[in-house]
């Protein structure tokens, strides 16, 4: 849970080419105000009275292709990305701030991107509360600043060694869609929808908060081995993963047989929740959705891979960069 210590406000991030620009953007940051009980670092920031702040950027032919998906289904994974990160802090979605810059010609319709955010934050519980529009020289961006409200915020920061490290639903199914289109075939149906409906874990956040297991929390955005490498940089320790723990999903697998595992670890957008707690405090039934203990804590730093032979292996990549890129 949060931290009221004025020195721990700011939270260490993972590796990766992304987070170093983001350490050198942040490093001259002054003090921070008292208002602030977490800043920069973690999925979100949180102020006084538990509000919860975070965006987050979609840009065309980075995030996604116009050849690829609908307008509306742009805007709706686009809004539920953005509210992925308050169930990241177990907080409540409150509403939304929309800004739109649309390239000229026709090409993207406004309308449709809006109405696909719009069902998005509604899923959620949430309202548009206002935003911005502008043409685009160049490519269709969305960027959506989220509002929550936590009661008792959930921190990257906070997982101790002997935790055990937990993941929800199944991972790699949004990254093989990805490859899928990217290779110029038509991912099917639970692919392309992982892609194009990601479903914030909002509910199973604040279950899981309000049990009080959770010692520290992420979700996956950019793929397991980045976002636990978050967690364990913020929370000053080593997280191992199992390789056959980890919850690949069926349809990755069949898609991408031996390489699912790859995107599971790598790929990213899947927004389901990684998180510590302590071990035997979580059972495998206590979400309506499917709970797989993946690994474990140590003292340490970085995520190390579990392959069942030799010693664990330091994984030295950390998730997918939207800096350097190499997806959509
Ligand atoms: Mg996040």
């Amino acid at each position: 849970m949060v931290s009221r210590d004025p020195r721990s406000r700011r939270v260490a991030l993972g590796r990766g080419a992304e987070f170093d620009l983001i350490r050198k953007l942040l490093a001259d940051e002054g003090a921070l105000p008292e208002e602030v009980l977490v800043g920069p670092g973690d999925d979100a920031a949180v102020l006084v009275g538990g509000w919860v702040l975070s965006t987050d950027l979609s840009v065309e032919d980075v995030h996604f292709r116009r050849s690829w998906i609908s307008d509306v289904e742009i805007g709706y994974r686009a809004g539920a990305a953005a509210l992925s990160d308050l169930a990241a802090m177990a907080a409540r979605p409150v509403g939304v701030l929309v800004s739109l810059a649309i390239p000229p010609g026709g090409g993207a319709d406004a309308e449709a991107v809006y109405a696909g955010i719009r069902q998005a934050t509604r899923d959620a519980g949430a309202v548009v509360l206002g935003g911005d529009l502008s043409r685009s020289p160049g490519p269709l961006m969305v960027d959506v600043v989220v509002v929550g409200r936590a009661v008792d915020a959930a921190s990257r920061a906070g997982a101790e060694v002997g935790d055990d490290i937990w993941v929800t639903g199944t991972l790699g199914a949004s990254a093989a869609a990805v490859r899928l289109w990217a290779s110029g075939m038509e991912p099917g149906g639970d692919l392309r929808r992982a892609f194009t409906h990601p479903v914030p874990r909002v509910t199973e956040a604040l279950r899981l908060a309000e049990r009080g297991i959770v010692h520290a929390l992420v979700d996956v955005s950019d793929g397991l081995a980045g976002d636990a490498g978050h967690l364990a940089a913020a929370s000053g320790v080593k997280v191992v993963l199992r390789t056959d723990r980890i919850p690949v999903a069926a349809a990755a697998r069949s898609a991408l047989g031996d390489d699912a595992l790859d995107a599971a670890l790598y790929g990213g957008e899947d927004y389901e929740l990684c998180f510590a707690a302590p071990a035997g405090a979580v059972r495998g039934d206590d979400l309506s959705i499917p709970l797989t203990c993946v690994g474990h804590v140590e003292e340490g730093a970085g995520v190390w891979l579990d392959e069942g032979g030799d010693a664990p292996r330091l994984l030295e990549r950390g998730g997918y960069s939207h800096v350097e890129g190499d997806g959509a």
